[in-house]
């Protein structure tokens, strides 16, 4: 396979971009190799500058569902453009869209519109302590809820009560009210709200974690969560930037069962546009400016283009109530493929992550939490990772990442994944 232009871009891209890429992951780091670059896509294709072809499962991190450059969408994205491409004032496309979301996860009965995932959990966080007068957070090692700052932190090593933050930059300041406790593990949650009793603000959970590679919860751990924060006044904040309209149209909800205070999505709600959400009820977004003292704003906050692409994309949803067991059944088939392998693989719904764990030929391990999945061996996902794309299947640059199965993907085009994950993966196991 041919990448010189990509090779020669991304050179170049190093010149002026740090690491040559907007997004840390995009540069191959964990793989090793370097980006290829998209010229454009459609459905389940990825096309680069060199004019390969890549079946796609990363779908963008998440909000590919339909597939790339989805007709109607465009349609609708192309008409929006021609009037006008922001205001600043309000347009009933918002309105619409703050309906919609209402209609698919009714505990969302106000919402709010922002640009991104990391400004939508970070509101969120914003809200759950101006509502609640408490400042600290309890969060869980390896779940992902953007780059703000307080929200940068995992657990150290051993003890979970020392919080220190990932990245340089970030004031210690933020993360001693930034508590990490282990997913999956109700005694760490327990011991925190005890030991911070009256201070805990909200606890933050992806509901099914899919930023540690796909984790989802075990029976009664979100249970747990409601309880435990119901009784201990604390807020319940379910970050649905992947599950959102992912796992169900009522996402995480939906799919489990169980209720939150506060919900964010990120995005399938943009439709491939800069567009996220939060929200909750009427009782707890009645806190944000202009009607109450939590400030949050943005320039570009529901922008008319973006709110066109997510309209479109959650009408498209509705309409088609067979599209998740459509998108569940294929994941399901890729699963099985890793499975007769002898990989670990965890799946919910249309996400699911293989796990090269050392022991994986004795199967069954299982990965519960961010430690679990520490205990990859990131090589072997590396060498399988770099077969896939030789065969033309894109699949995420690193172990820590969900495979996101699209409508795009035909059953002839799961055959073949099937097929290559068989082959690359006996390869990988010589
Ligand atoms: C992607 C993601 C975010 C951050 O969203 P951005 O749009 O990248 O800022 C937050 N939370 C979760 C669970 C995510 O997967």
């Amino acid at each position: 396979m041919d990448t010189n232009q990509s090779k020669m871009l991304f050179d170049k891209a190093k010149k002026c971009i740090p690491g040559g890429v907007n997004s840390p992951v995009r540069a191959f780091g964990a793989v090793g190799g370097h980006p290829f670059f998209v010229e454009r896509a459609e459905g389940p294709w990825l096309y680069d500058v060199d004019g390969n072809r890549y079946l796609d499962y990363v779908c963008s991190w998440g909000p590919g569902i339909l597939g790339h450059a989805h007709p109607r969408v465009v349609e609708a994205v192309r008409k929006a453009c021609g009037g006008g491409l922001t205001f600043g004032a309000p347009t009933a496309g918002e309105v619409e869209l703050a309906e919609l979301i209402h209609v698919c996860v009714p505990d969302v009965e106000m919402v709010r519109l922002v640009s991104s995932g990391t400004e939508a959990v970070m509101s969120a966080v914003r809200v759950a302590r101006g509502f609640t007068g408490r400042e600290k957070i309890i969060k869980f090692a390896g779940n992902y809820h953007g780059h703000s700052d307080g929200l940068l932190v995992k657990a150290g090593s051993g003890l979970m009560t020392q919080s220190v933050p990932d990245s340089a930059g970030v004031p210690a300041g933020y993360a001693e009210s930034t508590l990490t406790a282990v997913y999956n593990d109700e005694q760490s949650v327990r011991r925190m709200m005890e030991e911070n009793s009256g201070q805990v603000a909200a606890i933050v959970v992806e509901p099914v974690a899919a930023n540690m590679g796909v984790v989802p919860p075990k029976e009664g751990f979100l249970e747990f969560l409601r309880r435990i924060t119901k009784e201990k006044g604390a807020l319940l904040i379910f970050d649905e930037v992947i599950t959102g309209f992912r796992l169900a149209l009522g996402g995480a909800t939906e799919y489990t069962g169980v209720h939150a205070d506060l919900h964010t999505f990120g995005k399938i709600v943009g439709g491939g546009m800069p567009l996220a959400a939060y929200g909750g009820s009427r009782e707890i977004m009645s806190c944000v400016a202009p009607l109450g003292e939590v400030y949050q704003a943005g320039t570009l906050s529901g922008n008319p283009v973006a709110v066109t692409a997510g309209i479109t994309t959650l009408k498209i949803l509705m309409e088609d109530r067979g599209m998740y067991r459509r998108i569940d059944t294929k994941a399901e088939r890729i699963a099985e493929a890793f499975c007769k392998k002898g990989l670990t693989v965890n799946r919910a719904g249309s996400l699911l992550t293989v796990f090269f764990t050392s022991d994986c030929a004795q199967s069954g391990m299982n990965v519960a939490n961010y430690e679990d999945a520490c205990r990859c061996d990131r090589e072997a996902f590396a060498g399988y990772f770099h077969r896939m794309l030789e065969r033309g299947i894109y699949v995420a640059p690193s172990q820590f990442e969900a495979m996101f199965v699209s409508d795009a993907h035909s059953e002839e085009l799961i055959d073949w994944t099937c097929e290559a994950i068989a082959q690359s993966v006996a390869r990988a196991q010589q």
